[in-house]
């Protein structure tokens, strides 16, 4: 068993629809196919939602036609049959008069909203399926709200899901391809919930983690992970294998191809993740496992923006010990991360990238610290790659290419796959460009 999950780019077209089909039907085994909404519904679901909340009905009542006239074009053009388009528009149809309910409800409020945009897998996963029983494949729907479980906390229930799970597919034996929703779930109140924005890659995952399948393949409209960000570099090439460590160090420091928690249960069971392009299905991809054969040293360069850094002075001065423990208490409190640490023997250094609750954090720590003026707009740049410890040289590389950029912190040690830089953000691209051209070798990707 495979899972295959592709996003809103690779659904969002009729005809980009029917070449999933291809896709999933020239390779003969069995697979569970996770869908994300069609591109743009999320969205659109979300403000309309928004609207409802102002209790503006009548603006969300605009956006709801001009969402079904999308949907409506885009049902003409997928089926071939009358039968076929008469399916597609039960579906829409359906799910619209749910959407104009949820609507009309007086007191509309999260739990609605949660439904409602739910609506955007529930119907592009109706659709694909009625087109491929339309097409004579051996498909069925299976509802990823009979299986998939969020905790009070948002966190999955891994037993529960991988039980559920396979009792849903034992149900369906005899069939090829088994469809489902990405991104939502049921919470332990058994509402319809969601894994959060750009969750269907995390759904994959689980999914691909409870069944223990050979392999995940995530579909998007890019060949793979890159070595460092195509939008801001003037040259890239896709990396072809990572390790679960790298891909989760470069999905979290801000490489957009992949969900930051996707790495996780994939990761539990040993099941290999592989990035696909749906526009060059024959391009290789990054396959992302526990063991590569490739020593590449350094493997990919991520960036992530908005990021404060703060910088505390322990009063007490030398000697101190339990100041950290403090420290780190005042961010617990706050349930804000920390992204990177650096210290001294009186000061440590550290970064957020939520400031929300900022303030509070400094009121609470110059209780018993100093702090000095908090660096707003840095960027972190992080360093992917294979840096065994008794390697020496790995350093220089990484700061020479750098010598002309003022660096803020440097933390390296903690693992043998990630550097980190901090740098202002207005220093960012030119960091990026210099480290791009000094530590790859461009003739042999
Ligand atoms: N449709 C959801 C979103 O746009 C989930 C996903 O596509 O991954 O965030
Ligand atoms: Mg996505």
């Amino acid at each position: 068993m495979q899972v295959w999950k592709f996003g809103g780019t690779s659904v969002g077209k009729p005809e980009r629809m029917k070449s999933i089909r291809n896709l999933v039907t020239a390779d003969a085994g069995k697979k569970v196919v996770v869908l994300s909404a069609l591109s743009g519904s999320t969205n659109a679901l979300l403000s309309i939602g928004e609207s409802l909340m102002r209790a503006n009905k009548e603006e969300a009542t605009l956006k709801i036609d001009e969402l079904l006239a999308h949907y409506e074009q885009f049902v003409h053009a997928l089926f071939a049959s009358e039968e076929g388009l008469k399916s597609g528009k039960t579906i829409v149809a359906n799910e619209f008069n749910f959407i104009r309910s949820l609507a009309n409800l007086n007191h509309y409020n999260q739990k609605h909203d949660k439904q409602m945009v739910a609506q955007g897998e529930i119907m592009s996963t109706q659709l694909f399926t009625a087109y491929m029983k339309e097409q004579g494949e051996s498909v069925a729907l299976i509802s990823a709200l009979d299986f998939m479980r969020i905790d009070v906390d948002g966190e999955p229930e891994l037993a529960v899901i991988a039980e559920k799970l396979k009792e849903v597919v034992d149900k369906q034996a005899d069939k090829q391809i088994l469809v489902t929703q990405g991104f939502i779930c049921r919470n332990p109140r058994n509402e319809i919930d969601n894994l959060k924005r750009g969750g269907s890659d995390y759904s994959a995952s689980l999914i691909g983690g409870a069944l223990e399948a050979e392999e995940i393949q995530i579909w998007t409209d890019i060949d793979g992970m890159h070595n460092n960000d195509p939008r801001v570099v003037k040259r890239t090439f896709p990396v072809r294998e990572l390790l679960f460590e790298e891909a989760a160090e470069l999905a979290y420091f801000g490489a957009k191809i992949l969900h930051p928690s996707t790495i996780t249960p994939a990761k539990l069971k040993g099941v290999p993740v592989r990035l696909k392009n749906t526009m060059d299905p024959e391009a290789p991809g990054t396959v992302i496992t526990s063991k590569i054969s490739n020593q590449v040293e350094i493997k990919a360069i991520a960036a992530k923006d908005n990021i404060t850094a703060i910088y505390i002075h322990s009063m007490r001065m030398l000697n101190a010990y339990g100041f950290l423990r403090r420290v780190f208490d005042v961010f617990e409190k706050h349930k804000t991360p920390v992204d990177m640490i650096t210290t001294s023997e009186v000061s440590v250094a550290m970064t957020i990238d939520n400031s929300e609750r900022l303030d509070a954090i400094s009121a609470d720590l110059k209780q018993f610290a100093e702090l000095e003026e908090h660096d707003r707009n840095q960027s972190i740049i992080c360093i992917v790659g294979n840096f065994l410890a008794d390697k020496a040289g790995i350093a220089i590389r990484i700061l020479e290419a750098v010598k002309h950029i003022p660096i803020r912190m440097i933390s390296y040690g903690a693992s043998e796959h990630n550097i980190s830089l901090l740098v202002d953000s207005k220093h960012k691209n030119e960091a990026l460009e210099a480290l791009n051209e000094n530590l790859f070798d461009f003739d042999q990707p």
